[in-house]
């Protein structure tokens, strides 16, 4: 048994609100979300970062980014006009508030959002 919590997520060892999946990665809805969408894209394997998925998996972060995509369309988000569009966040290290070290890209949208980030 993992001691991962996204692994277990995978497995379906712990519940998540899974919203769609392909064959190298899952989206689920994170359970303290800070947008009106705003899911978690992670591959099936177990790798600390996103960095470490290029690395070890292109193939499978090119995956997590087509499943990202996808999810956006569906939540109505995707377009490019006024009031629509989403934002791919990685973050990588505690410095940048990395607290899950399984790899993981959040999608979020559905609000205008401010730059800088915090
Ligand atoms: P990060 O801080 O970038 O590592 O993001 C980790 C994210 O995982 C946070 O936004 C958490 O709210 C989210 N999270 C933690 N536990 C769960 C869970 N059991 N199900 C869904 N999302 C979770
Ligand atoms: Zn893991």
């Amino acid at each position: 048994m993992s001691d991962c919590l996204f692994c277990r997520i995978v497995s379906g060892e712990i519940p998540a609100e899974i919203v769609a999946d392909n064959p190298a990665a899952v989206c689920f809805r994170d359970i303290s979300p800070t947008a009106p969408t705003h899911v978690l894209v992670i591959p099936r394997t177990h790798l600390p970062n996103l960095a470490a998925v290029g690395e070890a998996e292109p193939d499978t972060l090119v995956a997590m980014l087509a499943l990202a995509d996808q999810v956006a369309e569906a939540e109505g988000i995707a377009g490019d006009a006024e009031g629509q569009g989403y934002r791919l966040v990685a973050n990588t290290g505690p410095n940048a508030h990395q607290t899950v070290f399984h790899a993981h890209l959040h999608v979020l949208g559905g609000r205008p959002m401010g730059w800088p980030p915090g």
